[in-house]
């Protein structure tokens, strides 16, 4: 257990995942007095006003002894306009920098503890600061290790053609299909085996299409750009279902209006001809054939249905067959997996050379079995992982990937980050519409969230539909309502 004591400051999200990050298998206690701490670990945090500056001070006592200390201090001059925001930061460095003396580890991320590190890019440029000022604060107030700072500046000026100019009219879907053919172990979204469902198929799919209307209604006066449908595993429904839905987005959006549609066929043991067929005459220009891992015993390991040789056919099949832009998802971290396993997997990658690879470090998710029964496997550790992600990262550059999306994730193996490489101009512009958030998102299906952007405010409204099937379809009047009054018009 670790006691956290605040004097002067609150406590919030970011410090608990700061202080998280450093030691992910304690217990953190905030506590409101000093009385409850007697022995064993505290945190002390304190801001002190004085005439000119702010002082920031982050102590760590282990029995009541001192054992590492930082102050940092801010002129109040420069933090007039930005208040809260300089504190915060002050607050987060002077923690980190005690925490590192104490850990005798760095993290590559410095203070950010954020889900998406490239937004913060985006901001500053929209400000007009230019490259080397933004490096510096990267470095110097965010603490990002060089490499990182460089990383993001890169993926955020890739992005840039994407983005801008931003416009309020601009929309993308998408649509949520929660079945897939069994449950992964490392999973922890709302997804349902479709066996145990196919009596719901039918009904959800119905509704689905009336919610999708309902969305061109709402949606009238804007401009639609993209459309996603994921999941879950879209390609374990019937092919004719699966087309029956496509169908209805065309009809509703108009074919040549999408500027990309994406069809998430993850498990390559839902993939076959007629369902390969069905997206080239539906003119599907990207799907995701997502292997996680080359190595059929880890295949086996975390609940999937298949082998390597499987995912070297359904790839074979779409890229015959004329799909435009094939993605695969790679996990790095899965259990009995270290830098030979994830070489085998990037040697299979580069004999098939597909457009987009998405390159994941392995998150422990709540929920999810492999959390569950975590004590059963073998994880390798943060510097094995950081290799791993080197391997994947140089594997990149030798076969010219280039990195266009990055997002980071709570409990992953080392605090890293989850990557998208993409072949020149071949990249996923809805994966980086979620992720910079500069356009509203309107969701549709179980689960699905529904994000509107006002550009004139930088902010977002959300409204998220329920994630139990049965709710989704006994309580539509609510989901409708609610994507009404959030205002879409
Ligand atoms: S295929 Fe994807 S969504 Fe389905 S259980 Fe596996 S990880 Fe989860």
């Amino acid at each position: 257990m670790i006691y956290i004591y605040l004097d002067g400051y609150e406590y919030n999200l970011g410090i608990f995942e700061l202080i998280r990050s450093f030691f992910p298998n304690k217990e953190l206690k905030n506590i409101e007095d000093l009385k409850e701490y007697s022995s064993g670990s505290l945190i002390y945090i304190s801001i002190i006003e004085l005439n000119n500056f702010i002082v920031f001070r982050c102590q760590f006592f282990l029995d009541n002894e001192l054992i590492s200390k930082n102050e940092e201090n801010l002129e109040k001059i420069f933090i007039e306009r930005n208040r809260d925001k300089a504190i915060n930061i002050g607050v987060k460095k002077s923690i980190y920098r005690t925490l590192v003396e104490v850990s005798k580890t760095k993290h590559p991320w410095g203070v950010l503890t954020g889900i998406r590190p490239t937004k913060i890019v985006h901001e500053l440029v929209e400000k007009n600061i230019n490259t080397n000022d933004i490096q510096n604060i990267l470095i110097n107030q965010f603490l990002l290790d060089e490499s990182k700072a460089n990383l993001i500046m890169e993926i955020a000026k890739r992005q840039e053609k994407y983005i801008y100019p931003i416009s309020r009219l601009k929309y993308s879907l998408y649509i949520n299909i929660p079945f897939c053919p069994t449950k992964c172990t490392y999973c922890s979204f709302p997804t349902v085996p479709i066996k145990n469902y196919y009596h719901l198929v039918d009904s959800y799919i119905n509704q689905l299409i009336y919610e999708i209307k309902t969305i061109k209604e709402l949606m009238l006066l804007k401009e639609i750009n993209t459309v996603y449908i994921g999941g879950g595993t879209p390609t374990s429904l019937p092919v004719k279902d699966l087309q029956m839905i496509i169908k209805e987005v065309y009809n509703c959006f108009g074919e040549d209006s999408i500027g990309e549609l994406t069809v998430e066929a993850g498990r390559p043991d839902t993939i076959n001809l007629d369902m390969i067929k069905m997206f080239k005459e539906m003119n599907v220009n990207r799907i995701s054939i997502n292997p996680q891992s080359m190595n059929d015993k880890t295949l086996k390991l975390i609940g999937r249905n298949h082998t390597s040789r499987d995912i070297l056919n359904s790839y074979e099949m779409a890229k015959y067959n004329g799909i435009e832009t094939i993605n695969m998802d790679l996990i790095l971290g899965l259990p009995g997996e270290g830098v030979k396993e994830i070489n085998n997997t990037l040697k299979y990658m580069e004999e098939l050379s597909p457009e987009n690879i998405t390159v994941h470090t392995l998150s422990l998710k709540n929920g999810s079995a492999l959390k569950d029964n975590m004590h059963k496997y073998n994880f390798e550790k943060q510097r094995i992982v950081e290799n791993m992600l080197d391997a994947a990262s140089a594997f990149a550059d030798r076969n010219e990937y280039y990195p266009y999306y990055l997002y980071r994730q709570k409990n992953t193996i080392g605090n890293f980050e989850n990557i998208g490489y993409s072949k020149k101009d071949k990249e996923c512009i809805y994966n980086i519409s979620i992720m910079e958030e500069k356009e509203s998102i309107i969701g549709a299906g179980v689960g699905a969230t529904t994000k509107i952007y006002y550009p004139d405010e930088n902010r977002l409204e959300r409204t998220i539909n329920f994630r139990s099937i049965n709710e989704y379809l006994n309580r539509f009047n609510e989901i409708i309502s609610k994507k009404r009054n959030i205002s879409l018009g």
